[in-house]
């Protein structure tokens, strides 16, 4: 793993980069000039943060309109072992002390200023002595005289660019052309920086996601599909990645596996194949990706479902780089779900880091368990709104929708009766009215729950199961294994006041990738 990398995962805790913020972070640090244009939440702090912190030393300056915002992030990255400082309206004087101290120990690495604060002379001189290593611009639209935003203060940034002598890094969520080039005269004289305004949308990659059922048949059945094309198949686990290579060759594709537990001869030996090999198939975890630049890999599937959004973006993006079409498939399961939760839970990661991963995570099942179309669900996430897509399997077959309170409401209610102290199976076993010996041993036959559920399947129970798993209405209890316990996000519902519609087809979507199992 490389220093950015592995700076990202240790001092911010992330898994992978959003879209953009790779190429931004390399640019920055290599002290260009930069203008990063990026949706609002897309995540432009980062890539002035990162930086700062692959410097060797050295401290960029940070100037941001919003105080509340400043403090946030100051507060962030000290919990994360930054030091970070600001200098604002709002400090109490030993805030401001312990700025100084810093600035002279040489130990600070950003420093937020509200741009008021470059009206005094006072300001300039203290950053000539601070060993300033560049400027980052956030909200840099304020310096437009034409927009609703100006603030004639950003106006004094070109002057202490020229004090200091550095590159600028500016941010905006703001892309029309006339700011733009404001923003280029009045922060870069009139120099073209370097500049990013990249849609995140990677039109000719199909999204599709199918629920688990027979998994190896349903990624056989994907690849045999597209027999012949270069692919790769992302695992869960390393021993995963030798089986269903194992399974393909026996299925006459010709694939082999990569995985971090390989020695690195080994590793580069596939990544030399895979280069050079039309036709390939890689079985992989996530350690293949980073080195591999293969801008005609057809097919990108996941056999388990990723970490986060992020990473799914990720992995899939490897595909079609040459821009012709490209297909995707991502497996999903109930196993999946708890899986994810567990390593959530059992990480060593700070209270607050563990519900943002867990907020992550139902992002990207929400993304799995979408209604309609999941290009728009995806580029939603980062930012991005009036996606046109047409690509993806939602787009293509739109779902079978129903109204899914009533079933929620019995399913928890189930959960609730039976002390959440039951996994979907029993649970759904009180909810068909089975005689089994669980449910006579344990009375379960006396409640009131017991077959009210006799409309549904057990496998349509399942997929109600793990769409309230997605939704967060249900996680597995960390302390008793395979248990389901209400969250609050399902309160609502279970007092009626908010309906939910789930998929009905979600396992007959499965099957499309695997008719032989059915
Ligand atoms: P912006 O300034 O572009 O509006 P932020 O920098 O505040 O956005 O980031 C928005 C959110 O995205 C934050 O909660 C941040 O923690 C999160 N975020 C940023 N980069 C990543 C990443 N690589 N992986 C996961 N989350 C990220
Ligand atoms: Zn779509």
């Amino acid at each position: 793993m490389d220093r950015a990398a592995s700076l990202l995962s240790d001092v911010f805790g992330f898994d992978a980069f959003r879209p953009g913020q790779r190429d931004i972070v390399d640019a920055v640090s290599g002290n260009e000039n930069v203008l990063a244009i990026m949706p609002t939440g897309g995540g432009k702090s980062l890539c002035f943060q990162l930086p700062a912190l692959l410097d060797e030393s050295g401290l960029t300056v940070v100037i941001s309109p919003l105080i509340a915002l400043m403090r946030d992030q100051v507060q962030a990255l000290k919990a994360s072992g930054v030091v970070a400082g600001a200098l604002t309206s709002g400090n109490t004087e030993e805030e401001t002390n312990a700025v100084f101290e810093a600035i002279d120990a040489g130990t600070l690495r950003l420093l937020y200023m509200a741009p008021e604060r470059l009206a005094s002379g006072g300001a300039v001189n203290l950053l000539r002595r601070a060993g300033v290593n560049r400027i980052a611009v956030d909200e840099a639209h304020c310096v437009s005289q034409w927009g609703h935003d100006f603030r004639p203060d950003y106006l004094r940034i070109g002057d202490l660019r020229r004090a200091l002598n550095v590159p600028i890094a500016a941010f905006t969520a703001t892309a029309d052309a006339e700011t733009r080039v404001e923003i280029s005269q009045r922060l870069f004289d009139g120099e073209t920086p370097k500049t990013f305004l990249h849609g995140f949308d990677r039109p000719n990659i199909h999204l599709a996601f199918a629920a688990k059922d027979g998994p190896r048949q349903q990624i056989l059945a994907f690849a045999a599909a597209r027999k012949g094309q270069s692919g790769i198949v992302y695992c869960g686990t390393r021993a995963k990645t030798e089986g269903l290579s194992g399974a393909l060759n026996q299925a006459g594709h010709s694939a082999c596996f990569y995985h971090g537990g390989m020695d690195p001869d080994m590793r580069r030996e596939v990544e030399a194949r895979f280069q050079r090999e039309d036709g390939l198939i890689v079985v992989a975890t996530v350690a293949f990706g980073m080195g591999v630049d293969k801008p005609d890999i057809r097919w990108v599937a996941h056999a388990d479902l990723p970490k986060s959004i992020e990473a799914y973006y990720q992995e899939i993006g490897r595909g079609g780089r040459d821009g012709a079409p490209a297909e995707t498939l991502t497996l999903y399961g109930p196993d999946d779900i708890r899986l994810r939760r567990s390593q959530i839970d059992e990480g060593l990661a700070p209270p607050e880091r563990r519900s943002a991963d867990h907020a992550r995570l139902n992002a990207l099942l929400g993304l799995a368990e979408a209604l309609d179309c999941r290009r728009a669900s995806l580029l939603a996430y980062f930012g991005e709104t009036n996606v046109k897509c047409e690509n993806c399997d939602l787009c293509d077959t739109p779902v079978d929708v129903f109204d899914g309170t009533t079933a929620v409401r019995k399913a928890l209610s189930a959960i609730l009766r039976t002390n959440e102290y039951f996994g979907a199976g029993h649970l759904i076993d009180v909810l068909l009215g089975n005689e089994t010996d669980k449910i006579r041993a344990r009375g379960h036959d006396d409640l009131p729950t017991y077959g009210v559920g006799k409309e549904y399947s057990k496998r349509e129970w399942q997929a109600v199961f793990r769409q309230m798993m997605g939704h967060d209405l249900v996680r597995p209890d960390p302390e008793r294994h395979g248990a389901l316990r209400m969250t609050d996000e399902a309160l609502p519902i279970l007092r009626g006041e908010a309906s939910i519609r789930l998929r009905r087809d979600s396992i007959k979507a499965a099957s499309k990738f695997s008719p032989a199992v059915r």
